[in-house]
């Protein structure tokens, strides 16, 4: 306990939420706080959604809450809300994109075997071309 009470006040929570950093370390939350710069298309109280750094559709864009949580695992049942408004904001991209009806995908990795690089989650939209399935 007071290992843990010390790890909170040294490192955030981060490091509590099974990441190798702490919050002030986190790349997302660095973006959402604006000291790393990022093409930041929609931003609500909640949530901000930017480009792709390294796109994989011709729109590719992260979702992301303020709220640091670090893997779908830490979600729980006074802070999964925020979910919804991660798909909310999907379906404004959508709209905006103009790809309501010709598709689009979302996707979320969770940890080493889905790929999960940037541990702060994130809702990957892609659109704007065709997206095979299964994804690899
Ligand atoms: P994941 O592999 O699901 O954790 O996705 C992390 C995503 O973050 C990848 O698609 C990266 O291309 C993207 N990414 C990494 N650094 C940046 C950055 N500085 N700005 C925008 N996207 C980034
Ligand atoms: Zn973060």
């Amino acid at each position: 306990m007071i290992v843990a009470l010390c790890l909170t006040l040294f490192m955030g929570e981060g490091l509590l939420n099974n990441t190798m950093y702490s919050v002030d370390d986190c790349l997302f939350c660095n973006i959402i706080k604006r000291t790393i710069p990022a093409d930041i298309i929609y931003e609500t109280d909640e949530i901000i959604a930017f480009n792709d750094i390294n796109p994989e559709a011709p729109h590719h864009l992260l979702i992301i809450p303020k709220n640091h949580i670090a893997t779908i695992n830490n979600l729980d049942a006074k802070n999964s809300f925020i979910m919804g408004s991660m798909f909310e904001a999907a379906v404004y991209l959508a709209k905006k994109f103009g790809v309501t009806e010709s598709g689009y995908r979302v996707v979320m990795n969770c940890n080493a075997d889905a790929g999960q690089t940037v541990f702060h989650i994130h809702l990957h939209f892609l659109a704007g071309r065709n997206l095979t399935w299964p994804p690899g």
